[in-house]
Protein backbone atom coordinates (compact mmCIF):
# COMPACT_ATOMS: atom_id res chain seq x y z
CA UNK A 1 0.00 0.00 0.00
CA UNK A 2 1.17 3.65 -0.41
CA UNK A 3 2.79 5.29 2.12
CA UNK A 4 0.12 7.35 3.54
CA UNK A 5 -2.55 4.65 3.68
CA UNK A 6 0.00 2.45 6.04
CA UNK A 7 0.14 5.27 8.18
CA UNK A 8 -3.16 6.95 8.14
CA UNK A 9 -5.06 3.89 7.32
CA UNK A 10 -6.91 3.69 10.70
CA UNK A 11 -7.05 7.81 11.16
CA UNK A 12 -10.73 8.00 11.11
CA UNK A 13 -11.22 5.47 13.51
CA UNK A 14 -8.97 7.46 16.34
CA UNK A 15 -11.07 10.53 14.84
CA UNK A 16 -10.75 13.54 18.00
CA UNK A 17 -7.66 12.00 19.16
CA UNK A 18 -4.91 14.25 19.19
CA UNK A 19 -2.52 13.23 16.52
CA UNK A 20 -0.42 16.47 16.85
CA UNK A 21 0.37 19.16 19.71
CA UNK A 22 2.33 22.18 19.24
CA UNK A 23 4.34 22.13 22.87
CA UNK A 24 4.97 25.79 22.99
CA UNK A 25 1.81 26.61 21.90
CA UNK A 26 -0.85 23.90 23.23
CA UNK A 27 -2.35 24.19 18.99
CA UNK A 28 -3.62 20.74 18.05
CA UNK A 29 -4.64 18.51 15.39
CA UNK A 30 -6.54 15.53 15.72
CA UNK A 31 -6.17 12.10 13.89
CA UNK A 32 -9.19 13.02 11.78
CA UNK A 33 -8.41 16.63 10.83
CA UNK A 34 -5.00 15.13 9.80
CA UNK A 35 -6.46 12.75 7.52
CA UNK A 36 -8.66 15.36 6.19
CA UNK A 37 -6.02 18.07 5.54
CA UNK A 38 -3.25 16.32 4.51
CA UNK A 39 -6.24 15.01 1.81
CA UNK A 40 -6.77 18.67 0.88
CA UNK A 41 -3.31 19.39 0.65
CA UNK A 42 -2.73 16.75 -1.92
CA UNK A 43 -5.75 18.66 -3.48
CA UNK A 44 -4.00 21.64 -3.58
CA UNK A 45 -1.05 20.98 -4.74
CA UNK A 46 -3.10 18.85 -7.72
CA UNK A 47 -4.43 21.85 -8.36
CA UNK A 48 -1.13 23.64 -8.63
CA UNK A 49 -0.22 21.70 -11.09
CA UNK A 50 2.17 19.28 -9.11
CA UNK A 51 1.79 15.83 -11.11
CA UNK A 52 2.83 12.23 -10.04
CA UNK A 53 6.32 11.99 -9.61
CA UNK A 54 6.93 15.40 -9.22
CA UNK A 55 9.49 16.26 -6.26
CA UNK A 56 8.47 18.48 -3.50
CA UNK A 57 11.35 20.00 -0.81
CA UNK A 58 10.15 20.57 2.76
CA UNK A 59 12.80 22.69 4.28
CA UNK A 60 11.28 23.53 7.88
CA UNK A 61 12.03 22.68 11.96
CA UNK A 62 9.23 20.17 13.29
CA UNK A 63 6.05 21.90 13.14
CA UNK A 64 2.75 20.20 13.27
CA UNK A 65 2.08 21.05 10.32
CA UNK A 66 5.31 19.11 9.40
CA UNK A 67 3.72 15.51 8.25
CA UNK A 68 0.39 17.26 6.81
CA UNK A 69 2.33 18.82 4.15
CA UNK A 70 4.28 15.27 3.91
CA UNK A 71 2.01 12.91 3.95
CA UNK A 72 -0.54 15.50 1.29
CA UNK A 73 2.39 15.43 -0.68
CA UNK A 74 2.68 12.01 -1.16
CA UNK A 75 -0.90 11.51 -1.34
CA UNK A 76 -0.44 14.43 -4.55
CA UNK A 77 1.89 11.13 -5.71
CA UNK A 78 4.73 13.57 -5.48
CA UNK A 79 8.15 12.69 -3.84
CA UNK A 80 8.98 14.29 -0.83
CA UNK A 81 13.04 15.20 -0.33
CA UNK A 82 13.37 16.20 3.03
CA UNK A 83 16.04 18.88 4.01
CA UNK A 84 17.80 19.18 6.88
CA UNK A 85 16.75 22.77 8.45
CA UNK A 86 19.95 23.78 9.60
CA UNK A 87 21.52 23.65 6.04
CA UNK A 88 22.88 26.93 4.23
CA UNK A 89 21.86 28.91 1.37
CA UNK A 90 24.57 26.66 -0.57
CA UNK A 91 24.02 23.03 0.79
CA UNK A 92 19.45 23.81 0.12
CA UNK A 93 21.12 24.87 -3.58
CA UNK A 94 22.67 21.76 -3.92
CA UNK A 95 19.31 19.31 -2.49
CA UNK A 96 17.15 21.41 -4.76
CA UNK A 97 19.03 21.15 -8.01
CA UNK A 98 20.08 17.46 -7.47
CA UNK A 99 16.68 16.63 -6.56
CA UNK A 100 14.99 18.52 -9.42
CA UNK A 101 12.27 20.04 -7.12
CA UNK A 102 9.46 22.04 -8.71
CA UNK A 103 7.92 23.50 -5.10
CA UNK A 104 9.46 24.30 -1.92
CA UNK A 105 8.01 24.68 1.38
CA UNK A 106 9.71 26.66 4.45
CA UNK A 107 9.01 28.89 6.94
CA UNK A 108 8.81 32.75 6.90
CA UNK A 109 11.98 32.48 9.13
CA UNK A 110 14.25 31.03 6.24
CA UNK A 111 12.41 32.89 3.66
CA UNK A 112 16.13 34.41 3.38
CA UNK A 113 18.10 31.63 2.72
CA UNK A 114 15.34 29.84 0.54
CA UNK A 115 14.67 32.75 -1.70
CA UNK A 116 18.40 32.98 -2.49
CA UNK A 117 18.89 29.11 -2.70
CA UNK A 118 16.28 28.53 -5.34
CA UNK A 119 18.08 30.54 -7.98
CA UNK A 120 18.43 28.94 -10.66
CA UNK A 121 16.59 25.59 -9.92
CA UNK A 122 13.70 23.92 -11.23
CA UNK A 123 11.81 25.34 -8.42
CA UNK A 124 8.65 27.60 -9.68
CA UNK A 125 7.14 28.78 -6.39
CA UNK A 126 7.91 29.27 -2.25
CA UNK A 127 5.36 28.37 -0.16
CA UNK A 128 5.32 29.59 3.43
CA UNK A 129 3.82 26.86 6.74
CA UNK A 130 2.96 30.08 8.88
CA UNK A 131 2.41 33.57 6.72
CA UNK A 132 4.14 36.11 5.21
CA UNK A 133 3.40 38.81 2.95
CA UNK A 134 3.94 38.09 -0.63
CA UNK A 135 4.05 33.94 -0.23
CA UNK A 136 1.10 31.75 -0.55
CA UNK A 137 0.61 29.42 2.51
CA UNK A 138 -0.03 25.64 3.50
CA UNK A 139 -3.40 27.45 4.49
CA UNK A 140 -4.16 28.13 0.99
CA UNK A 141 -3.00 24.95 -0.18
CA UNK A 142 -5.94 23.25 2.66
CA UNK A 143 -8.27 26.24 1.74
CA UNK A 144 -8.53 24.58 -1.64
CA UNK A 145 -12.00 22.99 -3.65
CA UNK A 146 -10.19 20.52 -5.92
CA UNK A 147 -11.09 17.28 -5.82
CA UNK A 148 -8.62 15.00 -4.28
CA UNK A 149 -6.79 13.71 -7.14
CA UNK A 150 -6.81 10.08 -7.60
CA UNK A 151 -3.02 8.97 -8.76
CA UNK A 152 -1.97 5.57 -9.20
CA UNK A 153 0.64 4.98 -6.86
CA UNK A 154 2.65 1.65 -7.86
CA UNK A 155 4.64 0.81 -3.82
CA UNK A 156 7.59 -1.05 -5.61
CA UNK A 157 8.50 1.69 -8.30
CA UNK A 158 7.46 5.37 -6.92
CA UNK A 159 9.93 7.24 -5.01
CA UNK A 160 7.67 8.79 -1.39
CA UNK A 161 10.85 10.02 0.57
CA UNK A 162 14.18 11.03 -1.04
CA UNK A 163 16.04 11.95 1.95
CA UNK A 164 19.66 12.76 1.81
CA UNK A 165 21.76 10.93 4.04
CA UNK A 166 23.61 12.48 6.83
CA UNK A 167 26.87 13.52 5.30
CA UNK A 168 28.72 12.23 7.92
CA UNK A 169 31.30 10.89 5.89
CA UNK A 170 31.24 12.53 2.74
CA UNK A 171 28.45 14.44 0.75
CA UNK A 172 25.25 13.51 1.52
CA UNK A 173 23.50 11.46 -0.84
CA UNK A 174 20.05 11.69 -2.36
CA UNK A 175 18.46 7.96 -1.19
CA UNK A 176 15.38 7.11 -3.03
CA UNK A 177 13.12 5.38 -0.31
CA UNK A 178 9.47 3.86 -2.33
CA UNK A 179 6.00 3.68 -0.74
CA UNK A 180 6.89 -0.02 0.08
CA UNK A 181 10.38 0.96 0.91
CA UNK A 182 8.90 2.58 4.11
CA UNK A 183 5.59 0.69 4.61
CA UNK A 184 7.20 -2.70 5.01
CA UNK A 185 9.67 -1.37 7.44
CA UNK A 186 6.72 0.05 9.15
CA UNK A 187 5.32 -2.77 9.89
CA UNK A 188 8.84 -4.39 10.44
CA UNK A 189 9.29 -2.30 13.09
CA UNK A 190 5.80 -2.25 14.53
CA UNK A 191 6.21 -5.60 16.57
CA UNK A 192 9.22 -3.83 18.41
CA UNK A 193 8.21 -0.89 19.11
CA UNK A 194 4.09 -1.39 20.96
CA UNK A 195 3.20 1.68 21.17
CA UNK A 196 -0.26 1.56 23.67
CA UNK A 197 -3.38 3.27 23.51
CA UNK A 198 -3.07 6.89 25.39
CA UNK A 199 0.66 6.99 24.40
CA UNK A 200 2.01 10.67 24.62
CA UNK A 201 5.18 10.93 22.18
CA UNK A 202 7.70 13.71 22.24
CA UNK A 203 9.07 14.98 18.71
CA UNK A 204 12.58 16.53 19.48
CA UNK A 205 14.04 14.59 16.91
CA UNK A 206 14.27 16.07 13.31
CA UNK A 207 11.42 15.18 11.28
CA UNK A 208 13.50 15.83 8.26
CA UNK A 209 15.52 13.04 9.19
CA UNK A 210 14.79 9.26 8.48
CA UNK A 211 14.99 8.45 12.30
CA UNK A 212 12.56 11.48 13.33
CA UNK A 213 10.09 10.36 10.17
CA UNK A 214 10.13 6.34 11.01
CA UNK A 215 9.74 7.00 14.66
CA UNK A 216 8.08 10.58 15.22
CA UNK A 217 5.39 10.61 12.55
CA UNK A 218 5.17 7.08 10.33
CA UNK A 219 4.97 4.84 13.51
CA UNK A 220 3.17 6.76 16.35
CA UNK A 221 0.54 7.70 13.85
CA UNK A 222 -0.27 4.30 13.09
CA UNK A 223 -0.46 3.55 16.58
CA UNK A 224 -2.94 6.46 17.25
CA UNK A 225 -0.59 7.40 19.24
CA UNK A 226 -0.12 11.39 20.22
CA UNK A 227 2.52 13.11 18.98
CA UNK A 228 4.25 16.42 21.44
CA UNK A 229 6.16 18.60 18.78
CA UNK A 230 9.04 21.09 19.58
CA UNK A 231 10.83 23.14 17.07
CA UNK A 232 14.39 22.46 18.25
CA UNK A 233 17.03 21.08 20.86
CA UNK A 234 16.77 22.50 23.88
CA UNK A 235 17.52 21.48 27.26
CA UNK A 236 15.96 22.66 29.92
CA UNK A 237 12.28 22.92 27.12
CA UNK A 238 13.16 19.39 26.39
CA UNK A 239 12.99 18.29 30.35
CA UNK A 240 9.81 20.55 31.08
CA UNK A 241 7.98 19.36 28.50
CA UNK A 242 8.74 15.36 29.30
CA UNK A 243 7.37 16.52 32.68
CA UNK A 244 4.35 18.89 31.74
CA UNK A 245 2.90 16.72 28.85
CA UNK A 246 3.56 13.30 30.83
CA UNK A 247 5.02 11.89 27.69
CA UNK A 248 5.21 8.25 27.82
CA UNK A 249 8.19 7.75 25.23
CA UNK A 250 11.19 9.31 23.61
CA UNK A 251 13.11 8.82 20.84
CA UNK A 252 16.87 10.39 20.68
CA UNK A 253 20.37 10.38 20.37
CA UNK A 254 23.52 9.59 21.81
CA UNK A 255 24.16 13.54 23.01
CA UNK A 256 20.16 13.13 24.70
CA UNK A 257 21.38 10.36 26.14
CA UNK A 258 24.78 12.06 27.75
CA UNK A 259 22.47 15.42 28.95
CA UNK A 260 20.00 12.88 30.85
CA UNK A 261 22.28 11.04 32.24
CA UNK A 262 24.48 14.01 33.54
CA UNK A 263 23.21 17.66 33.57
CA UNK A 264 22.16 18.67 37.13
CA UNK A 265 18.87 20.08 34.75
CA UNK A 266 17.38 16.81 35.25
CA UNK A 267 16.81 16.44 38.86
CA UNK A 268 14.39 18.89 39.15
CA UNK A 269 11.21 17.16 36.72
CA UNK A 270 8.85 14.60 37.13
CA UNK A 271 9.83 11.83 34.72
CA UNK A 272 7.66 9.59 36.11
CA UNK A 273 5.25 8.99 32.97
CA UNK A 274 8.37 8.29 30.99
CA UNK A 275 8.24 4.58 30.24
CA UNK A 276 10.55 3.98 27.12
CA UNK A 277 13.69 6.02 26.32
CA UNK A 278 15.33 4.46 22.77
CA UNK A 279 18.32 5.69 21.22
CA UNK A 280 20.18 5.33 17.61
CA UNK A 281 22.09 7.63 14.34
CA UNK A 282 25.47 6.96 16.98
CA UNK A 283 27.03 4.28 18.89
CA UNK A 284 25.91 4.48 22.45
CA UNK A 285 27.96 3.25 25.42
CA UNK A 286 26.57 0.70 27.76
CA UNK A 287 27.96 2.33 30.99
CA UNK A 288 25.93 5.68 29.94
CA UNK A 289 23.03 3.95 28.94
CA UNK A 290 23.10 2.31 32.12
CA UNK A 291 23.69 5.85 34.06
CA UNK A 292 20.86 7.19 32.47
CA UNK A 293 18.27 4.02 32.86
CA UNK A 294 19.04 4.55 36.56
CA UNK A 295 18.51 8.04 37.13
CA UNK A 296 14.98 7.93 35.36
CA UNK A 297 14.44 4.54 36.94
CA UNK A 298 13.79 3.10 33.80
CA UNK A 299 14.78 -0.64 32.93
CA UNK A 300 17.06 0.44 30.51
CA UNK A 301 17.76 2.64 27.15
CA UNK A 302 16.77 0.50 24.34
CA UNK A 303 18.69 0.76 20.98
CA UNK A 304 17.32 0.60 17.32
CA UNK A 305 19.69 0.76 13.87
CA UNK A 306 19.25 1.91 10.71
CA UNK A 307 20.51 4.19 7.83
CA UNK A 308 18.79 6.44 6.08
CA UNK A 309 19.45 3.49 3.27
CA UNK A 310 17.40 1.16 5.26
CA UNK A 311 14.10 2.99 5.30
CA UNK A 312 15.74 3.18 7.86
CA UNK A 313 15.54 -0.20 10.25
CA UNK A 314 16.90 -3.27 10.82
CA UNK A 315 17.62 -4.11 14.41
CA UNK A 316 15.63 -3.00 17.73
CA UNK A 317 15.81 -3.69 20.93
CA UNK A 318 12.13 -5.59 21.43
CA UNK A 319 10.78 -3.37 24.43
CA UNK A 320 9.13 -7.00 25.97
CA UNK A 321 13.06 -8.17 26.59
CA UNK A 322 12.92 -8.25 30.44
CA UNK A 323 17.07 -8.42 30.39
CA UNK A 324 18.03 -6.75 27.02
CA UNK A 325 22.04 -6.65 26.85
CA UNK A 326 23.70 -2.75 27.99
CA UNK A 327 25.13 -1.74 24.43
CA UNK A 328 22.86 -4.17 21.41
CA UNK A 329 21.16 -2.25 19.14
CA UNK A 330 19.13 -4.73 19.17
CA UNK A 331 17.23 -7.90 17.02
CA UNK A 332 17.13 -8.65 13.29
CA UNK A 333 13.43 -7.30 11.85
CA UNK A 334 11.59 -10.14 10.71
CA UNK A 335 12.18 -10.64 6.74
CA UNK A 336 15.34 -9.40 7.14
CA UNK A 337 18.49 -10.95 6.28
CA UNK A 338 21.85 -10.07 7.79
CA UNK A 339 25.80 -11.13 6.88
CA UNK A 340 28.81 -10.24 8.99
CA UNK A 341 31.67 -10.13 6.54
CA UNK A 342 35.30 -10.05 7.00
CA UNK A 343 38.01 -7.68 4.68
CA UNK A 344 38.60 -10.97 2.93
CA UNK A 345 34.57 -11.43 1.52
CA UNK A 346 33.70 -14.39 3.79
CA UNK A 347 31.79 -14.43 6.68
CA UNK A 348 33.67 -14.03 10.31
CA UNK A 349 33.13 -16.70 12.43
CA UNK A 350 30.62 -16.97 15.44
CA UNK A 351 30.95 -13.77 17.78
CA UNK A 352 33.38 -12.13 15.82
CA UNK A 353 33.29 -8.80 14.34
CA UNK A 354 32.63 -8.53 10.63
CA UNK A 355 31.34 -5.78 8.08
CA UNK A 356 27.01 -5.77 8.30
CA UNK A 357 25.05 -6.49 5.20
CA UNK A 358 21.60 -6.18 4.80
CA UNK A 359 19.45 -8.03 2.53
CA UNK A 360 15.48 -6.86 2.41
CA UNK A 361 12.52 -5.14 1.57
CA UNK A 362 13.44 -2.21 3.41
CA UNK A 363 16.77 -1.77 1.04
CA UNK A 364 16.64 1.67 -0.98
CA UNK A 365 16.02 1.39 -4.30
CA UNK A 366 19.30 3.62 -4.75
CA UNK A 367 20.90 6.62 -5.20
CA UNK A 368 19.50 9.27 -7.08
CA UNK A 369 22.02 10.01 -10.09
CA UNK A 370 24.49 8.05 -8.52
CA UNK A 371 24.82 4.39 -10.22
CA UNK A 372 28.51 3.85 -9.03
CA UNK A 373 27.51 4.56 -5.34
CA UNK A 374 24.76 2.69 -5.54
CA UNK A 375 26.31 -0.45 -7.28
CA UNK A 376 29.18 0.11 -4.92
CA UNK A 377 26.82 -0.01 -1.64
CA UNK A 378 24.59 -2.71 -2.99
CA UNK A 379 26.05 -5.60 -4.32
CA UNK A 380 24.76 -8.11 -7.51
CA UNK A 381 22.81 -10.50 -5.25
CA UNK A 382 21.03 -7.20 -3.30
CA UNK A 383 23.51 -7.27 0.00
CA UNK A 384 23.60 -3.78 0.90
CA UNK A 385 27.14 -3.34 3.02
CA UNK A 386 26.34 -1.06 5.66
CA UNK A 387 29.81 0.61 6.03
CA UNK A 388 29.49 -0.40 9.97
CA UNK A 389 31.72 -2.81 11.83
CA UNK A 390 29.34 -5.20 13.79
CA UNK A 391 29.00 -8.34 16.10
CA UNK A 392 26.24 -10.65 17.05
CA UNK A 393 26.35 -12.53 20.19
CA UNK A 394 24.57 -16.38 21.36
CA UNK A 395 21.27 -14.25 21.59
CA UNK A 396 21.24 -13.12 18.38
CA UNK A 397 21.46 -9.32 19.71
CA UNK A 398 23.70 -7.02 17.36
CA UNK A 399 26.10 -4.64 18.62
CA UNK A 400 27.62 -1.79 16.44
CA UNK A 401 31.83 -1.44 16.49
CA UNK A 402 32.17 1.85 14.48
CA UNK A 403 32.51 2.60 11.23
CA UNK A 404 34.71 0.78 8.62
CA UNK A 405 35.66 4.12 7.38
CA UNK A 406 36.27 5.65 10.84
CA UNK A 407 38.72 2.99 12.14
CA UNK A 408 42.30 4.93 13.46
CA UNK A 409 44.91 2.41 11.97
CA UNK A 410 47.61 2.97 14.68
CA UNK A 411 50.59 0.44 13.57
CA UNK A 412 48.92 -2.02 11.73
CA UNK A 413 46.01 -2.43 15.12
CA UNK A 414 42.77 -0.66 14.30
CA UNK A 415 41.36 1.35 16.91
CA UNK A 416 37.37 2.31 16.71
CA UNK A 417 37.05 6.28 18.14
CA UNK A 418 33.67 5.20 19.56
CA UNK A 419 35.11 2.80 22.00
CA UNK A 420 38.00 5.33 23.22
CA UNK A 421 34.87 7.91 23.64
CA UNK A 422 32.79 5.56 26.01
CA UNK A 423 35.58 5.25 27.70
CA UNK A 424 36.29 9.67 28.02
CA UNK A 425 32.71 9.39 28.71
CA UNK A 426 32.79 7.46 31.53
CA UNK A 427 34.69 9.67 33.41
CA UNK A 428 33.12 12.58 35.85
CA UNK A 429 35.34 15.17 34.75
CA UNK A 430 34.50 15.13 31.35
CA UNK A 431 31.26 16.52 29.97
CA UNK A 432 31.99 15.41 26.47
CA UNK A 433 34.85 13.83 24.08
CA UNK A 434 35.40 13.12 20.74
CA UNK A 435 38.32 10.88 19.13
CA UNK A 436 40.22 11.00 15.74
CA UNK A 437 43.07 9.46 13.84
CA UNK A 438 46.23 12.05 13.72
CA UNK A 439 49.47 12.08 11.93
CA UNK A 440 51.94 11.64 14.62
CA UNK A 441 55.41 12.07 12.61
CA UNK A 442 54.33 10.01 9.98
CA UNK A 443 51.74 7.58 11.92
CA UNK A 444 48.15 7.28 12.59
CA UNK A 445 47.35 7.63 16.18
CA UNK A 446 44.34 8.66 18.82
CA UNK A 447 43.51 12.26 19.68
CA UNK A 448 41.49 13.16 22.34
CA UNK A 449 39.18 16.63 21.60
CA UNK A 450 37.62 16.84 25.12
CA UNK A 451 35.15 19.29 26.62
CA UNK A 452 35.69 19.45 30.88
CA UNK A 453 33.50 19.67 33.45
CA UNK A 454 33.36 22.66 34.90
CA UNK A 455 35.57 23.43 37.48
CA UNK A 456 37.52 19.45 37.04
CA UNK A 457 40.68 20.93 36.72
CA UNK A 458 41.24 18.69 34.33
CA UNK A 459 44.80 18.07 32.26
CA UNK A 460 45.91 16.83 29.02
CA UNK A 461 47.78 14.20 31.62
CA UNK A 462 45.09 13.49 33.50
CA UNK A 463 43.11 12.34 30.20
CA UNK A 464 45.56 10.22 28.68
CA UNK A 465 45.84 8.50 32.12
CA UNK A 466 42.54 7.91 32.90
CA UNK A 467 42.13 6.09 29.05
CA UNK A 468 45.49 4.39 29.60
CA UNK A 469 44.08 2.41 32.77
CA UNK A 470 41.51 1.35 31.05
CA UNK A 471 42.43 0.10 27.06
CA UNK A 472 45.01 -2.30 26.03
CA UNK A 473 48.27 0.15 24.81
CA UNK A 474 48.00 0.16 21.26
CA UNK A 475 44.43 1.89 21.78
CA UNK A 476 45.91 4.73 24.30
CA UNK A 477 45.15 8.23 23.60
CA UNK A 478 48.58 9.64 22.28
CA UNK A 479 47.33 13.74 21.99
CA UNK A 480 44.76 15.00 23.62
CA UNK A 481 42.86 19.00 23.63
CA UNK A 482 40.46 20.61 25.51
CA UNK A 483 37.39 22.12 23.40
CA UNK A 484 34.15 24.25 24.26
CA UNK A 485 32.12 21.80 22.22
CA UNK A 486 31.98 18.72 19.91
CA UNK A 487 30.49 19.32 16.87
CA UNK A 488 27.64 17.20 15.99
CA UNK A 489 25.28 17.46 13.12
CA UNK A 490 21.59 17.57 13.78
CA UNK A 491 21.07 14.13 14.05
CA UNK A 492 23.38 13.46 16.99
CA UNK A 493 26.20 12.51 15.21
CA UNK A 494 29.85 13.43 16.07
CA UNK A 495 30.84 15.38 12.99
CA UNK A 496 34.19 13.64 12.96
CA UNK A 497 35.36 15.12 9.65
CA UNK A 498 35.33 18.47 11.12
CA UNK A 499 37.79 18.25 13.61
CA UNK A 500 39.63 16.32 10.90
CA UNK A 501 39.20 19.45 8.85
CA UNK A 502 40.49 21.46 12.17
CA UNK A 503 43.77 19.84 11.85
CA UNK A 504 44.08 19.93 8.70
CA UNK A 505 43.87 23.35 8.74
CA UNK A 506 47.00 23.83 11.40
CA UNK A 507 49.67 21.59 9.50
P1 LIG B 1 26.59 9.58 5.27
O1 LIG B 1 26.22 8.22 4.84
O2 LIG B 1 26.10 10.65 4.35
O3 LIG B 1 28.04 9.74 5.62
P2 LIG B 1 25.31 8.88 7.78
O4 LIG B 1 25.77 7.50 7.50
O5 LIG B 1 25.64 9.46 9.13
O6 LIG B 1 25.83 9.90 6.66
P3 LIG B 1 22.56 8.21 8.26
O7 LIG B 1 21.92 7.35 7.26
O8 LIG B 1 21.76 9.27 8.91
O9 LIG B 1 23.75 8.96 7.57
O10 LIG B 1 23.16 7.35 9.44
C1 LIG B 1 23.36 5.95 9.39
C2 LIG B 1 24.54 5.56 10.25
O11 LIG B 1 24.31 5.94 11.62
C3 LIG B 1 24.80 4.09 10.29
O12 LIG B 1 25.51 3.64 9.16
C4 LIG B 1 25.61 3.96 11.59
O13 LIG B 1 26.97 4.27 11.38
C5 LIG B 1 25.00 5.03 12.48
N1 LIG B 1 24.05 4.44 13.45
C6 LIG B 1 22.71 4.40 13.37
N2 LIG B 1 22.17 3.81 14.47
C7 LIG B 1 23.20 3.48 15.26
C8 LIG B 1 23.31 2.85 16.55
N3 LIG B 1 22.24 2.46 17.25
N4 LIG B 1 24.55 2.65 17.04
C9 LIG B 1 25.63 3.03 16.35
N5 LIG B 1 25.61 3.64 15.15
C10 LIG B 1 24.40 3.87 14.61
MG1 LIG C 1 25.84 6.44 5.73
Amino acid sequence: VPLHEAVLGRAQEYGDRAALVDAVSGREISYAQLDGMTRRVAAGLAELGIQHGDVIALYSPNTILYPVVFYGATRAGATVTTVNALYTTDELHKQLVDSKAKLLVTISLFLPVATAAIEGTDVGEIFVCDQAEGYRSVQDLLASTAPEPSVAIDPAVDVAVLPYSSGTTGAAKGVMLTHRNIATNLVQAEATFQMEEGERIIAILPFFHIYGQSVLMNLPFRFGATVVVLPKFELQQFLTTLDEQKITRAFVAPPIVLALAKHPAVDGVDLSALKYLTSAAAPLDAELAEACAKRLGLHGVMQCYGMTELSPGTHAVPQDDPEPPPGAVGKLFPSTEQRLVGADGNDVGEGEIGELWIRGPQVMKGYLGRLAETDATIDREGWLHTGDLARVDERGYLYIVDRVKELIKYHGYQVPPAELEAVLLSDERIADAAVIGVLDEGNEVPKAFVVPMPGSGLTEADVMEYVAARVAPYKKVRQVEFIEAVPKAASGKILRRELRAREAARE
